[in-house]
């Protein structure tokens, strides 16, 4: 358009001239009538040419200022985007060194960490704005269009704010669950010796499955509902040697608290493999696992374990005062600690071998097997019946076929041999502890008490409760833009298995087969803004409006009786994740991937352009997709089996290339927690950081192809679309650690953010290209690794 201005301009000067030349030589002759004619005609053009002159200017300079506006973005969205970057970036650092400072070097100044954070991220201060709207929700009053279950989230939450009434009715509601599982309101031990203990009548296995039942709690065994590992149309039941000392809630729980606390909601986490649809507890499934694994941290302080003994009981009892009971207390906790010992030691998931199937009379067998030359201990058929006696559709039947490894029944036999052989008050005394503590604690947390109840309410009625969050403008708008994203990443990521050189056809044909069939839940259900629907979903559901814990427990029971009931239904849509967390999953044996609504905003999504909405969120969908090609992931395929589907010349080409990311991630030192990266805990997750930035690198080329160049962010003039790309990802990860949780940071399955940065794109050629950095930079090392 300029140039056609600028044409049209010179085009008049030329044609005046010409009129003007062509004029003057005529002047000479002509007569004093024409010439005043003349004169006026000549006085009359030069005004003219002067006003188009000075009008096409105008025009020009006014058309040049607007198209050089037009290139900025000045959305709300993109001004948000350009100024918490400018904030948080440092820029004194050298991208080319230190790509995550250059970023995030100044995040932690903006972001104070609040105290109760151990470690305090984006993803983080997202999760807490998503409590506060949960929060200001459950605050107003209940109107007539609430569907009755969201009427029922706010008398939960009111019940739950009143102390007054939580102290008026709590020990009585406590008292009554006690007796309801056949324990006594003080342990037993309490007023006993070792000898008349003995003596002592306590039936365990319907204790534990009772508590099962109404709390999904597990104590001492452990009961779960399962895929079938071969057969992904039907569910199994297994029981596990259990034991997790977060569900203790005695001092191992403190620790684990911290601990969750350094790994909790890690961004973009979590990989489950298994159907893990306990809700009882909102830790996420890796943490969980991670705690299985220690034995030395976890050991029980026996003195804190007294403290907690004397607070139970007189919560429990008003009437007891152990304030003159201290050396009662401490036997207590010293036998409550001597039976945690005397339990063997938690399997490594890693040493069981494939699932077996074993009827419970098989089970049963083996485990008196074990317990030879003891007499026949009858434990599972019994503990079954219990779990499943209020659900007479749902009981297993006498030939129904447990899933179970052969270390696990091992396990279960050593586990009975050690119980089988305890005073019945001892095991008692454990049973409950634990329960009434579970009880008595169940809302402890140090959060505030608004917090802490939104956070109850949230975690017993996650989708009534994001009824509040989920709006149809999202569905109408946003979800399409996200589905498209996907499309373009999963195009990309096809894209790049065709064009690898190591694998075999028949493994690329199987890995885009599988890439096709992946499911995407994105958003939340969309059945939960059916007011009906969501009222089917929670009927027969009662909530009192003072009875908190009876609510508590009501909630629990419902939620557990549901899961119960479901074990013979198949569902592939099932959301794992509450729609208000922000994270992200892959399901292998669903081949599905998860993103919740709560991960679909600011700043991983609506940041002004695609350029950086293809870096944050679009690297998440290129993360979870990447998981299903992961090292853990491959072994699923397109259905969910877990089956070997890949070649062996290509599964050692794959092994090659994982190698080279394991021993370039092994190779960072994190100062803060004096050690090295595991790379080989951390394969997993690097794989699908790599992967996933690569491809949402690549689907943002293929989206300018397609739309067009966007405009600038303001402030970042002379930045390309490339390197906001780049920029908008490391941003995603700053975060700010304390002293005290550092330590865990090379624990987690997931590296450090900061790692996972550079990591990441220290491997991409298209990194250094963007920032121009020299060959053996930091950032531009000469050996790169590529798995996908
Ligand atoms: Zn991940």
């Amino acid at each position: 358009m300029a140039t056609q201005v600028e044409d049209k301009f010179m085009a008049m000067n030329v044609e005046a001239a010409t009129r003007f030349r062509t004029f003057q030589p005529t002047a000479m002759t002509i007569t004093k009538e024409s010439s005043c004619r003349i004169f006026c005609r000549r006085f009359f053009i030069c005004i003219l040419l002067v006003a188009v002159v000075a009008l096409s200017s105008i025009v020009y300079a006014v058309y040049s200022y607007a198209s050089n506006l037009s290139d900025v973005c000045h959305t709300k969205e993109c001004l948000r985007s350009a100024a918490a970057f400018k904030q948080n970036m440092n820029l004194q650092a050298d991208p080319c060194e230190d790509f995550y400072s250059y970023v995030c070097g100044n995040w932690a100044d903006d972001h104070p960490r609040p105290a109760r954070h151990g470690a305090y991220s984006w993803y983080d201060e997202r999760q807490t704005k998503i409590y506060r709207n949960i929060r200001i929700q459950l605050e107003a009053n209940v109107t007539r269009s609430d569907p009755k279950p969201v009427a029922q989230a706010k008398s939960m939450y009111k019940a739950c704010l009143s102390e007054a009434n939580r102290e008026r009715y709590g020990f009585t509601a406590v008292q009554s669950y006690l007796k309801e599982f056949g324990l006594p309101l003080t342990p037993t031990l309490l007023n006993r010796t070792k000898t008349s203990a003995r003596k002592y009548k306590f039936d365990w296995i319907s204790s534990v499955a009772k508590i099962q039942r109404k709390l999904g709690l597990n104590v001492i065994v452990g009961f779960n509902i399962e895929q079938d590992h071969q057969d992904k149309n039907r569910n199994r039941l297994t029981l596990e040697y259990h034991y997790r000392p977060d569900e203790l809630r005695f001092p191992a729980y403190e620790w684990s608290k911290l601990k969750a606390k350094a790994h909790g909601r890690r961004p973009v986490a979590v990989r489950s493999s298994s159907q893990d649809t306990d809700e009882s507890d909102n830790e996420s499934a890796e943490e969980e696992e991670e705690k299985d694994g220690e034995d030395d941290e976890d050991e029980i302080d026996t003195t804190e374990l007294a403290e907690s003994f004397a607070r139970v009981i007189e919560a429990i009892n008003p009437s007891i005062d152990t304030s003159g009971m201290d050396e009662k207390m401490n036997v207590l906790a010293e036998r409550f600690a001597e039976f945690h010992r005397s339990l063997p030691k938690p399997l490594n998931s890693e040493d069981e071998s494939e699932p077996e199937y074993y009827t419970v009379k098989q089970l049963q067998n083996a485990t008196d097997h074990h317990i030879k030359p003891k007499k026949s201990y009858p434990v599972w058929q019994r503990y079954l019946d219990v779990l499943f006696a209020n659900q007479p559709d749902a009981k297993p039947s006498d030939d129904e076929q447990l899933q179970m490894t052969p270390e696990n029944v091992e396990f279960l036999g050593k586990l009975i041999d050690v119980v089988s052989d305890q005073p019945p008050a001892l095991i008692e005394l454990y049973v409950w502890g634990t329960v009434a503590s579970f009880l008595v604690d169940h809302e402890f947390n140090d959060a505030t008490l608004e917090e802490e109840c939104a956070q109850v309410v949230h975690k017993l009625m996650g989708l009534a409760v994001s009824y509040a969050i989920a709006d149809k403008s999202f569905l109408e708008r946003t979800k399409p833009r996200v589905e498209q994203m996907l499309t373009d990443i999963r195009d990309e990521f096809d894209q790049m298995v065709l064009e690898t050189d190591w694998m075999d056809a028949y493994t690329k044909y199987a890995s885009l087969e599988k890439s096709k069939a992946m499911k995407s839940l994105i958003g939340f259900p969309e059945w939960i803004l059916d007011d009906q629907k969501l009222e089917e979903h929670y009927a027969g559901l009662e909530i009192s409006p003072t009875r908190h814990l009876e609510n508590w427990v009501t909630a629990l029971e419902f939620m557990n009786t549901g899961w119960l009931r479901s074990w013979k239904v198949k569902n592939n849509e099932v959301w794992d994740m509450d729609p208000t967390e922000v994270n992200a999953y892959n399901i292998f044996d669903r081949n599905a991937i998860n993103i919740p609504v709560a991960i679909i905003q600011y700043p991983f999504y609506y940041l002004g352009l695609d350029a950086l909405n293809y870096g944050a969120l679009g690297e998440v969908l290129g993360h979870e997709l990447t998981h299903g090609f992961d090292n853990a992931g491959r072994h699923y395929d397109k259905f969910g089996n877990e089956k070997r589907w890949w070649s062996n010349h290509t599964l050692q080409e794959y092994d090659k290339r994982a190698q080279c990311l394991e021993e370039q991630y092994s190779s960072y030192y994190v100062p803060e927690a004096k050690a090295f990266i595991n790379g080989t805990l951390t394969l997993g997750e690097n794989i699908a950081d790599n992967g996933g930035l690569r491809e949402a690198f690549r689907a943002y080329r293929a989206y300018v192809k397609r739309n067009g160049p966007e405009p600038v962010l303001p402030g970042f003039e002379n930045f390309s679309h490339e390197q906001l790309l780049f920029i908008s990802f490391g941003n995603q990860y700053c975060e700010s650690i304390s002293p005290a949780v550092a330590k865990y940071l090379v624990e987690d399955e997931h590296s450090p953010s900061k790692y996972r940065v550079l990591g990441v794109l220290s491997n991409m050629p298209e990194f250094s290209e963007a920032f121009q950095c020299p060959s053996g930079s930091k950032m531009n090392p000469k050996k790169k690794c590529r798995v996908w």
